[in-house]
């Protein structure tokens, strides 16, 4: 049977939308269990930039899992590779919320992963799990509502990209389809639909208090939208929480492919609104801004040549240019323009003194100035452009 209800509260702030959304929804079947929350807490940020899950939302969660009798309750995450797991939940505000509340925080990527393969696989054959996340009764996906350069938005089913063994997601970037098969949508969607297959969150809980617009997962700008989307069923989570952020959910390719391979219903008016806002939450939605179609259109005096690069590489590029572009003029091309090149697929027809940014571009380095890393951070970037190291008193990006 599918799960139809879809809990939605809104103006209440992180901590009390959270709760009240997961009270919403039927929760004694997590009397005794153990629970993993798996936030997104891909990069090291501070709470408010609308980059990693609200602290507060976390919070929230906590205390209505505690509220339903779960037996343990752990936070835990692997965040995008070269990303210090604890360092991650210190600064993003999770440890302080976990020590408040007696729970523990979990580095997924601590043990060796579990090689899962696929059956019926439509691109990756098989994957690689951190095995952790086999060790609880359920699994709570906690995402902040994002926007996504690659996939539309980054919700529930995305958000367990994090359950990845380290550079396995990098993997789900490079992918190609076997010669001679089609597909309309991009690798990484049928790749996030394959993964769906084999490991989906049981609850899916999503914070919308800051999100991002624009070019996330972390190069956007921050939203406050103050709603939080609950649901037993990550699918209606998801479609329900588009439609908060005023997104046409069969707009979202991964979220249209696991709709049909699961037989799960995309349309919004098949599931049932429950929760404070049942009858007023579209009065609700704020509109979030699309993600351009290139770095380029938002900044006109930038050529980014991008080709198939991952989202890493772009929002390390968004970062860098958001923090730096003003000290760039100077390293101006001929054409009055600075270019950056990220990608594996770029070819001769970047210009020659092209800054090429990331292990992928080391093909072309005989075009420009090569920056290796997987990404490199902004400001090692930085400093192998100007050779200098940045100022200290700059504010903290990454
Ligand atoms: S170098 Fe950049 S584009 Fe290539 S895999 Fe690493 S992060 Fe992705």
């Amino acid at each position: 049977m599918i799960e139809k209800n879809v809990a939605i509260v809104c103006k209440n702030g992180p901590l009390e939308n959270a709760k009240r959304a997961l009270a919403a929804l039927d929760l004694q079947r997590i009397k005794g269990l153990k629970v993993l929350i798996k936030p997104n807490i891909g990069r090291a940020a501070h709470p408010g930039q609308g980059i990693n899950t609200h602290p507060q939302a976390v919070a929230g969660a906590i205390e209505a899992l505690k509220d339903a009798g779960a037996s343990s309750i752990v936070v835990g995450e692997s965040p995008i590779v070269g990303v210090n797991t604890m360092e991650a939940f210190v600064k993003a505000g999770i440890k302080e919320v976990t020590d408040k509340y007696g729970c523990d925080l979990l580095d997924l990527n601590a043990a060796k992963p579990l090689k899962k393969e696929i059956p019926g696989s439509r691109i990756l054959g098989f994957t690689r799990i951190c095995p952790a996340v086999f060790n609880f009764d359920y699994i709570l996906s906690l995402p902040v509502a994002k926007c996504h350069m690659h996939t539309g938005v980054t919700l529930s089913i995305k958000n367990m990209k994090g359950c990845l063994w380290q550079h396995e997601k990098v993997r789900y970037h490079q992918l190609e389809y076997r010669p001679g098969e089609i597909y309309k949508e991009k690798t990484l969607d049928s790749a996030i639909s394959d993964l769906a297959t084999v490991l989906l969150p049981q609850i899916s809980l999503v914070d919308g208090y800051i999100g991002m617009e624009g070019m996330g997962p972390s190069g956007g700008e921050a939203i406050t939208s103050d709603f939080a989307v609950a649901s037993w069923n990550p699918i209606a989570a998801d479609i329900h929480t588009c439609v908060m952020m005023g997104i046409d959910p069969r707009e979202i390719p991964h979220l249209a492919i696991i709709s049909e391979r699961m037989g799960i219903p995309l349309d919004p008016a098949f599931y049932e609104v429950c929760g404070e806002r049942r009858d007023d939450y579209k009065d609700y939605i704020v509109p979030y801004a699309r993600p351009p179609v290139s770095i380029s259109i938002k900044y006109p005096d930038i050529k980014v040549y991008d080709c198939d690069s991952c989202s890493a590489c772009q929002s390390t590029v968004m970062l860098f240019l958001k923090r730096f572009k003003d000290d760039m003029s100077q390293y101006l091309l001929d054409d009055g323009m600075f270019h950056i090149g990220i990608g594996k697929g770029l070819d001769g027809k970047i210009k020659k003194g092209t800054v090429l940014i990331g292990n992928c571009t080391k093909a072309m380095k005989e075009f420009g100035l090569y920056i290796p890393g997987c990404p490199p951070v902004p400001t090692r970037i930085y400093k192998a452009i100007t050779g200098k190291e940045p100022l200290e008193n700059e504010p903290e990006v990454d």
